[in-house]
């Protein structure tokens, strides 16, 4: 039998290697000018004014709303279709997690539930950019409370011909290793806000200050940051391949009933989320045989874990949903071997 497929594998090569390599001969390998260049240099891909890199997303998520004053009694908005990285950074800082729907089209935090969700407790809103494909922004800003942009799986991806993450109050990333670009574990904060950045920079670190309040150890080594580097050089070329994998998915499912990603210009296809008729359970333990490894796109909706009911949108999102191996480092052989099982998977699903 052929090699498994992994559902998601990050591509590294040698140059990562090399350049981590030496900074260790360096000597300097904690948080020192590595960090400093990978900061500038995703600050000016995203075109904010400025970033803090932090130990993971969900550090960067947990400062950003402690930076931005949220507390118990103050209730920040998210979608209950994301990881769980969201409430663990809400659950941080005692913040009260108000769950919105998804658009089933594009996954994504549906404006309008947004709205019937807001109160005078409101702090801020949480934006993910699932899969690859922006939110719809607009109404979003248009309520005038301070947006998170998540951007954890959606870096290079556009919203409205702009960059995302250049649109929110603040804006976080994620390297985690299975992300557009990584460091291993990584994560950043961007905002055009310098005082922001400035809280957030105090907050990474415990020492040399001069008064005792609580700060934290979240900071990212050299030798991330490094990686971080040859990834970001790298990102055109990792999007054009998530792009044309995307286009020879679409051919080979357009014919099928199945709900196919959009197909919108500023779409990095972070994930490729088919959405079935039937549960994709069955569908998942089928491919695994093949060696296809597939996913359901989001593990527990989040309105599950604080049992909640209602989300009839997210509910059968979440069951319904596909997602298949999309990443630079598959071969044309390896997309070709997924295409056909899929493909199959999706035909029976409609007898
Ligand atoms: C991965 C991810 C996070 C959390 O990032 P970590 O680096 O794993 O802490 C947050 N939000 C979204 C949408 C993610 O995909």
């Amino acid at each position: 039998m052929n090699h498994s497929i992994p559902h998601s594998r990050p591509t590294l090569g040698q140059s990562e290697i090399q350049s981590i390599s030496e900074v260790i001969a360096s000597g300097q390998i904690a948080q020192g000018e590595m960090v400093e260049r990978f900061e500038q240099a995703v600050a000016k891909q995203t075109g904010t004014k400025g970033a803090v890199a932090v130990s993971s997303g969900t550090a960067a998520l947990h400062l950003t709303l402690i930076a931005m004053e949220l507390g118990p009694g103050d209730e920040v908005i998210m979608p209950s279709y994301v990881c769980s990285a969201l409430l663990n950074a809400a659950g941080y800082v005692r913040a009260t997690p108000v769950l919105a729907e998804i658009e089933p089209k594009t996954f994504n935090i549906d404006p309008e539930d947004v709205k019937r969700r807001l109160s005078r407790k409101t702090k801020a809103i949480i934006v993910p950019h699932l899969f690859g494909l922006s939110a719809d922004l607009d109404p979003i800003m248009a309520l005038d409370v301070p947006i998170i942009e998540d951007c954890a799986q959606s870096m290079g991806s556009t919203y409205r011909g702009k960059m995302v993450g250049s649109f929110g109050h603040a804006t976080i990333f994620s390297f985690y290793s299975t992300k557009v670009i990584t460091t291993g574990e990584g994560g950043m904060v961007l905002s055009d806000s310098q005082d922001l950045l400035e809280r957030i920079r105090d907050l990474r670190e415990y020492d040399k200050k001069n008064r005792m309040s609580v700060h934290y150890n979240y900071k990212m080594t050299d030798i991330q940051a490094v990686m971080g580097l040859v990834q970001l050089d790298q990102l055109q070329v990792f999007i054009q391949k998530r792009r044309s994998i995307a286009q020879r998915y679409q051919k080979a499912f357009e014919t099928l009933t199945a709900q196919l990603p959009p197909d919108d210009e500023g779409h990095i296809y972070y994930r490729y989320v088919i959405g079935l008729k039937d549960d994709a359970g069955p569908k998942i333990q089928a491919l695994a045989k093949e060696g296809i490894q597939c996913a359901r796109p989001v593990y527990v909706p989040l309105h599950r874990y604080l049992k909640m009911e209602g989300y009839k949108k997210t509910e059968a999102a979440w069951r319904h949903s596909l997602s298949i191996p999309i990443y630079p480092a598959l071969s044309d052989g390896d997309v070709k071997r997924i295409s056909e099982p899929v493909a199959d998977a999706i035909m029976e699903t409609n007898t």
